[in-house]
């Protein structure tokens, strides 16, 4: 009953709501709205008592998969939970009913708070200061390009070449291409880490900067880095940190302190802000102080008033900023959630984020690594990869499998990336799962390595017991029919 539109469950003359009833001296609509706008019949909408409308809504919300239903071990995306704590706060009147153009002094509040979770940001990454406009992990990549640019122009120094990993995750290569800049690969060695040699071998007088992620997009943390760092200076370019895997180093180590310039924050990863619908994220990025001038305008500045009180300002007067990259400060409503979590968790708290996302994954791959292989069996941070290849060869492709996983109502690893490990499976569990949750993740994994010889018919028919079966993925991204 409930996959039946709202229209076709209707009742003439039900209702879910009352009005108060009408002023004596109503007369009709076109009291209030010239006739021209009435419209002749009365609309078709559906009549529902509240009930039908809840349970059709809550029965609609639990056909796709999310974070409130279930485990979520997307590798690379941090699909942890989110405490309601975030959004009880972010919902306060105070900030959900600012008005983007209030002036300054009348949203004081939100601005401290905004002053504060840059400070709080700046500690964590080690660097000496914080935008916090770019509304997504590419878009602090794309901000961080554009201060790279703007830094070497200012020395007046030609350089558009970025540096970046055979493993980088897609939105690097794209950000490079879209801040008008060149990419140059440097492959990984066979331990899944950077090349320092080849490193070197491309770093020139072109090198505008080398974007790396560490923890890299295998889950391993680049032991070298520092050299990595020494190597990228000495030849001046700027050593850039994709940030988006900092759940795994959150109060443990700080990428200002291993050399890094820039490096992006992910709020709707790290910092718990629901994602996955596409909805808003936070993208901020810290830098070293030389690089401060260049940070997009207004940045958040505070001053001492009367009676030593602390004045919030937006300020724009900023001659060598690249200028704004977002309407008004971000999204702000993120920025409140990430702060929200900082401060609840304190410096305790995150370094047990880390150490937790660190022990699951850990915990997960040492036990699938005897049913599925394991193409770099070294201790990872928080994510690690498997691969297919076994089960492939008895005729399972990767995809299959992913498919199956989701009869068990579990949402599918990232699979076939990153790249450069064939049938991948990128597994991050995070650190918000007990380990019951793990156990059974577990379970569903080896049951699934049993079934490729046991009953390979189901895995090929998986989805089996999911509202939508397998879908034409080519089609259903190109005409995306949403009433089916
Ligand atoms: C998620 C992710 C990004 C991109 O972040 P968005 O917020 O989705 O734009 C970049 N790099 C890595 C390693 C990521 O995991």
């Amino acid at each position: 009953m409930y996959d039946k539109l709202l229209i076709e469950l209707s009742s003439p003359g039900r209702t879910g709501f009352s009005l108060p009833s009408l002023p004596d001296d109503y007369k009709g609509p076109d009291d209030y709205l010239p006739i021209g706008v009435l419209r002749k019949d009365e609309p078709k909408l559906p009549e529902l008592a509240e009930p039908e409308i809840v349970r059709h809504f809550v029965a609609l919300s639990v056909k796709n998969h999310h974070i409130d239903k279930g485990f979520y071990p997307l590798g690379s995306c941090t699909m942890k939970y989110n405490p309601k704590v975030n959004e009880t706060v972010a919902n306060l009147p105070g900030f959900a009913g600012t008005h983007p153009h209030a002036p300054s002094e009348s949203v004081q509040g939100t601005l401290r708070l905004l002053y504060e979770l840059q400070d709080m940001l700046a500690a964590i990454s080690g660097m000496d200061c914080i935008t916090l406009q770019p509304a997504a992990g590419a878009h602090g990549e794309f901000t961080a390009l554009l201060l790279m640019r703007a830094y070497h122009k200012k020395n007046k120094q030609k350089r558009t070449n970025i540096i970046i990993p055979d493993s980088a995750h897609g939105t690097n290569p794209a950000s490079v291409t879209l801040a008008g800049c060149n990419i140059v690969k440097v492959p990984s060695n066979n331990k899944g880490l950077v090349d320092v040699e080849k490193l070197a071998a491309v770093c020139d007088s072109n090198t505008a900067g080398f974007m790396l992620t560490n923890p890299n997009t295998l889950g391993l943390f680049e032991t070298e880095i520092e050299k990595i760092a020494a190597v990228v200076h000495d030849c001046g370019g700027l050593l850039y940190m994709d940030g988006a895997n900092l759940n795994a180093l959150l109060g443990l180590v700080r990428p200002g302190d291993m050399g890094f310039d820039i490096v992006h924050f992910n709020f709707h990863k790290t910092f718990a802000t629901p994602h996955g619908g596409g909805g808003p994220g936070g993208g901020a990025i810290g830098a070293k102080s030389f690089l401060e001038p260049f940070l997009p305008a207004p940045i958040i500045s505070r001053k001492t008033g009367k009676n030593d009180k602390a004045i919030y300002q937006l300020e724009s007067n900023r001659p060598d900023s690249i200028g704004r990259i977002h309407g008004f400060y971000g999204n702000i409503g993120v920025a409140i959630r990430a702060y929200t979590y900082i401060l609840k968790n304190g410096p305790e708290g995150l370094k047990r984020i880390a150490k937790t996302a660190i022990i699951n994954a850990n915990y997960l791959m040492h036990n699938l690594k005897d049913d599925f292989a394991l193409p770099f069996d070294s201790t990872c941070m928080h994510e690690f990869v498997l691969s297919g290849d076994k089960q492939l060869k008895d005729g399972i492709k990767t995809v299959a499998i992913a498919k199956r996983i989701l009869d068990f109502g579990i949402h599918a690893p990232t699979v076939y990336f990153p790249l450069i490990v064939h049938e991948a499976i990128m597994i991050e569990p995070t650190e918000t799962e007990s380990i019951q949750s793990l156990d059974n993740f577990i379970a569903v994994m080896k049951q699934i390595a049993r079934e490729v010889n046991e009953n390979p018919e189901i895995i090929k028919s998986a989805p089996n017991n999911t509202p939508v079966g397998r879908l034409d993925e080519a089609i259903a991204a190109k005409n995306m029919d949403v009433c089916w």
